[in-house]
């Protein structure tokens, strides 16, 4: 019987897990044993105990749920240590960052180990369940937005009372994916006037349909990749965006910065001439922080405070604000990768290597980097 195992995450700033009750039981129904590090669902609200309901086994430390496993899903990349336990030929799912991590990619090759990148499945249709980097951006497009409501000052709807009218926040979104169409969709629940601006014109249409207001901005040339990710401005393009995102800054009481670029360093969209012009209060929340930042002064963990009173929020690990439902969110696209690939007769995951979503994501097999992109 095949064995999966979800360890519990090293990283201290990681609040998810890679298992949730809900599916230890759908992978036990396909017939493979499921172990559990002791206190991996502990910080998502899932228990021991939880686990053990469900069906899964909880190992006592990282070391005994490696030496079993054939499977072995986690959250973040894995460090050194965890792969000097993991065996060679075990199916190795997490986020990557393969873009970033060559010695670590040598390293999981020289190992045996078949690791699937989680940020490599293809945004198809057919992959749309297994999509984790949707899964977990929803989630932080919400979190974003009920992070400033939470720090604002001001109240997000309007009212008008008899003791006055209050005015509506104003929301500037800049990168509508799908962090930024969840945050467009909340702000606007809750009663804010919400502008947002994308470098893909094919966005617009999204953000009007959401009830907000498209900035419009004249770059000529952008386009996207055949993924559907934008492509890089020219600094001249970046220049020209900056001078009509100050205007929209300007008026907002919260900005929130979405923008990224697949694999590269996020763009420095808001620079401190920006900041200037903002108003005393208003507050920034950058979602890029940790891959880059679209704010100068932006900081991983901080609010920063400039000097004219602008609050600059670098919040860390969005994505896993509200662990319970990321955990489960997470885990489903888990459950549904290996699903789609289970081999009923033999019980095992089957590497159908002509399948295109595996030629997205496996970035090693058999002691080889098989990814193309990574190859070289
Ligand atoms: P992302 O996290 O890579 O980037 C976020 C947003 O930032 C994108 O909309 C991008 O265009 C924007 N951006 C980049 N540079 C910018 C700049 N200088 N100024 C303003 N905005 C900038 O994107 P994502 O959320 O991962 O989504 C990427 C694409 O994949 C989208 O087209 C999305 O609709 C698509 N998608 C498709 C599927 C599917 O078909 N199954 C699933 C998920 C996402």
């Amino acid at each position: 019987m095949k064995r999966f195992f979800a360890p519990l995450e090293t990283n201290p700033a990681e609040t998810r897990a890679s298992v949730a009750p809900a599916t230890v039981t759908k992978l036990v129904n396909l017939g493979m044993e499921v172990l559990v590090q002791s206190g991996a669902g502990l910080k998502s609200d899932y228990s021991d105990a939880d686990y053990t309901a469900a069906g899964a086994k909880i190992v006592p430390d990282a070391a005994s749920g490696y030496s079993q496993a054939d499977i072995v899903a986690r959250v973040r990349k894995p460090e050194a240590a965890d792969l000097e336990m993991v065996k060679p030929g075990t199916l190795h799912l997490s986020f990557l960052d393969p873009f970033n991590e060559k010695a670590l990619i040598d390293d999981l090759a020289q190992r045996k180990i078949s690791a699937i990148s989680l940020e490599m499945i293809p945004r198809s249709t057919l992959a749309q369940k297994m999509d984790a980097l949707s899964s977990q951006a929803n989630l932080a497009g919400y979190a974003a937005v009920m992070m400033a409501s939470d720090r604002m000052r001001k109240i997000l709807p309007m009212m008008m009372t008899p003791s006055g009218t209050i005015s509506p926040a104003r929301f500037f979104i800049i990168g509508v994916g799908v962090a930024g169409l969840q945050a467009i969709a909340t702000a606007k629940r809750l009663g804010a006037r919400v502008e947002a601006f994308d470098t893909r014109p094919v966005v617009e249409e999204q953000v009007k349909s959401l009830g907000a207001k498209f900035v419009k901005v004249d770059l000529g040339d952008t386009g996207q990749t055949d993924q559907g990710y934008a492509k890089e401005l020219t600094p001249e393009q970046l220049e020209k965006q900056r001078l009509e995102m100050a205007k929209a800054c300007a008026r907002a009481d919260v900005v929130i910065t979405t923008a990224k670029l697949f694999g590269r360093k996020a763009p420095l969209i808001l620079n401190a001439d920006v900041l200037k012009q903002m108003q005393p209060g208003s507050m920034i929340i950058d979602f890029a922080v940790e891959s880059g930042g679209n704010v100068e002064g932006s900081k991983v963990g901080e609010e920063v405070v400039t000097e004219n009173g602008v609050r600059v929020i670098g919040p860390e690990n969005l994505e896993g604000y509200y662990p319970k439902d990321a955990t489960l969110m997470l885990a489903s696209n888990f459950y549904n990768l290996i699903e789609h690939f289970w081999n009923e007769e033999s019980k095992d995951f089957e590497y159908r290597m002509d399948d295109e979503i595996l030629q997205g994501c496996l970035i090693t097999k058999d002691g080889q980097i098989v990814h193309e992109k990574f190859k070289a």
